[in-house]
């Protein structure tokens, strides 16, 4: 299958340069980075490679916009990043298309992620007149503490490939609704995304130098010199657990403030008390949505032994409904993996588990020919000690444990390093209410499959990361707080 001329149309017109202080240039030495269809294998187009000098170059960029952008009245930021919002609305068909050709989602999921990786920018332009403080008297009387809050300078944005929209709006649109200026540095593997909302931002009439894009080969090469500058005063990482913890050391040398948002390994539980077909349902969305390539996708499927095959079976019928294909073709409900190594190591995880024992149900195996397929599977009985129950799996394998009472299912959900979202299916309320206490995630799913909202804190615990993006709380990772005493005489 080749691309399409529509296709070849719209990369056309994709930006293929660096964005550094408001100008689209090629970087040093103007060496290119390829970028590839997962569905097809095909090579899509070649954009700039930028060299740890662009990097320096961005966040020199970024420093000498950074006094007047903090002074900007927050209306003006609010407006643009709105102007931002309403472009990308008129051109979402593009977006959308644009994502499933470099990420390899269903269109309708790239339709899907641009209204909610839109709402940052909706969301964020309204919090951007928003940004209060305190004032009051000293307790002892004595003079008046004034509580304020100050953007906390450059920034450096750091995302990775699975939501290409999402993962930037979600760090943009606060940064710049705070008064910071960024740059941006995309994954390797889906960066047109962010190419194009680049030129939405500009065609929105960003000043130059707010917000900076390059786009690299050579990631820690690139980043390893911005975060050592003792300029960049904030780095907000989306990503895998082991590139964040070493990231944080390298953060550490100027104490700079981080936000990580990284890995997961979901416990979706299933009580006996649970509605089956809203289980079902919710384990569709919680485990294919973005072809199980999501942060957030169900990854330890914990079911009480008493429903434990009726849930497999209804599970099972409708992974077998599923068609498997280039996501912008007609019908198509689950895409490619991102690459091949994605794939070998989907396969590997789901061969370790029928290796120990587990009961293969319905897929569980690469597909032959172009593009990195793997087809939905479902596996059983899974033994403790798998590699699929303690690892990230990241592709579209649901596999399932069973328990017996409530104490062991929440011993289960909990036995992970991780700890970003659960996801729970019961009808007694009185349960839902201990699993909210029991649960140790940064966020849960009661009943459902899909939580994630531009209005909601997103982030995780324990090895999960740091910080939330989103709801109220998200443009505070890119505030300081200031405390002023004023003596009454
Ligand atoms: P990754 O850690 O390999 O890469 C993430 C980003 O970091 C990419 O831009 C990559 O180029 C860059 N990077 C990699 N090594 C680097 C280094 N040494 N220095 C600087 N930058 C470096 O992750 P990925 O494969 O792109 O994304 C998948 C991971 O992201 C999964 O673990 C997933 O759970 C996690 N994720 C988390 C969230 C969340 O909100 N918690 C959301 C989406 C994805």
């Amino acid at each position: 299958m080749t691309t399409a001329p529509h296709e070849t149309e719209l990369l056309s017109r994709i930006p293929n340069r660096l964005f550094i202080g408001g100008e689209w240039v090629a970087g040093e030495g103007e060496k290119t980075l390829d970028v590839f269809d997962p569905a097809t294998g095909q090579r899509l187009v070649s954009i700039a490679d930028a060299s740890p000098a662009d990097g320096l170059r961005a966040l020199d960029a970024a420093v000498a916009a950074a006094e007047e952008w903090a002074a900007t009245p927050p209306r003006v930021r609010g407006e643009i990043l709105r102007r931002t919002f309403d472009l990308l609305q008129e051109r979402r068909d593009e977006a959308a298309l644009l994502m499933t050709l470099e990420m390899g989602k269903p269109l309708a999921e790239a339709q899907g992620e641009v209204t909610y990786g839109g709402e940052f920018l909706r969301w964020f332009s309204e919090e951007a007149v928003r940004i209060t403080g305190r004032y009051g008297d000293n307790p002892e009387g004595t003079g008046q503490m004034v509580v304020s809050q100050r953007p906390v300078g450059p920034c450096f944005l750091i995302t990775p490939w699975n939501f290409p929209l999402a993962m930037a709006t979600r760090k943009i649109g606060p940064a710049l609704a705070a008064g910071c200026t960024v740059v941006v540095k995309p994954a390797a593997l889906t960066p047109l995304t962010t190419l194009f909302l680049t030129g939405l931002f500009e065609e929105a009439g960003l000043p130059k130098g707010v917000l900076n894009v390059v786009t690299t080969s050579a990631s820690a090469k690139l980043s390893d010199p911005i975060i050592a500058d003792p300029r960049l005063r904030k780095l907000s990482f989306t990503g895998s657990t082991p590139v964040g913890k070493a990231l944080m050391k390298q953060a550490a040398d100027n104490v700079l403030r981080t936000s990580m948002e990284l890995g997961g390994n979901a416990p979706f539980v299933v009580f006996d008390d649970a509605d089956l077909d809203k289980a079902v349902d919710g384990a569709m969305a919680a485990k294919f949505r973005n072809i199980g390539q999501a942060c957030t996708a169900a990854n330890r499927f914990i079911v009480h032994s008493a429903v434990a095959k009726a849930f497999a079976d209804k599970l099972a019928e409708r992974v077998r409904a599923m068609r498997i294909g280039r996501g912008t073709d007609e019908g198509v409900t689950i895409g490619p993996l991102i690459d091949d190594k994605a794939v070998a190591k989907t396969g590997e995880l789901v061969d370790d588990a029928v290796e120990r024992g587990a009961t293969l149900v319905v897929g569980g195996h690469a597909l032959e020919g172009a593009g990195s397929f793997f087809e939905p599977t479902v596996v059983t009985g899974v033994p403790f000690g798998s590699d699929i129950l303690r690892e990230e799996i990241f592709g579209p394998v649901v596999s399932i444990v069973e328990f017996d009472d409530e104490a062991e299912a929440v011993r289960l959900a909990n036995d992970t390093e991780y700890g970003l979202v659960s996801y729970v299916f019961t009808e007694s309320l009185a349960r839902g209410q201990r699993m909210i206490k029991a649960l140790d995630t940064g966020m849960m799913g009661l009943n459902v499959g899909v939580l994630s909202n531009a209005a909601a804190p997103f982030g995780g615990v324990k090895q999960s990361g740091l910080g939330r993006e989103g709801g109220a709380e998200g443009i505070h990772e890119y505030l300081s707080t200031k405390y002023t005493l004023i003596p009454n005489s």
